[in-house]
């Protein structure tokens, strides 16, 4: 998708500070940190959403998923733990149309959501 931002930061047209990538995924921080660890996992393909992941992607889904907690040890997150979040559309608070797996950690969160 030629507009979004997501798959511009995956063709490195946007900076961004990489966590890690491999063929598949890239993990870098959110500009916008919401808790002293806040990274975002991100299929390099465009996926719109978790709804639209499908059951042909969904050994990548899992794959992204591992890859943020094993992030969020290495990150320092293990003893306390951390929040992985899937915002999805409109109601689901989803702002940039390309999947992506919030990881929050470092502070204790609030539940539930507002
Ligand atoms: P959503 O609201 O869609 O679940 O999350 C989108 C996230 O992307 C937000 O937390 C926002 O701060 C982050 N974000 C938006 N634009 C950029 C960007 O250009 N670079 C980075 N690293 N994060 C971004
Ligand atoms: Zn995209």
């Amino acid at each position: 998708m030629t507009d979004c931002i997501f798959c511009k930061i995956a063709k490195g047209e946007i900076p961004s500070k990489k966590i890690y990538e491999d063929d598949e995924m890239l993990a870098f921080y959110d500009t916008s940190p919401q808790a002293p660890v806040h990274f975002l996992v991100i299929p390099q393909t465009h996926i719109e959403n978790i709804m639209e992941v499908g059951v042909e992607n969904s050994p990548l889904l899992g794959r992204l998923l591992i890859r943020a907690e094993v992030l969020a040890r290495r990150l320092g997150c293990e003893e306390k733990g951390a929040r992985f979040v899937i915002n999805c559309k409109e109601h689901g608070g989803q702002t940039v149309d390309h999947l992506h797996i919030h990881v929050l950690a470092g502070r204790p969160l609030g539940w539930p959501p507002g």
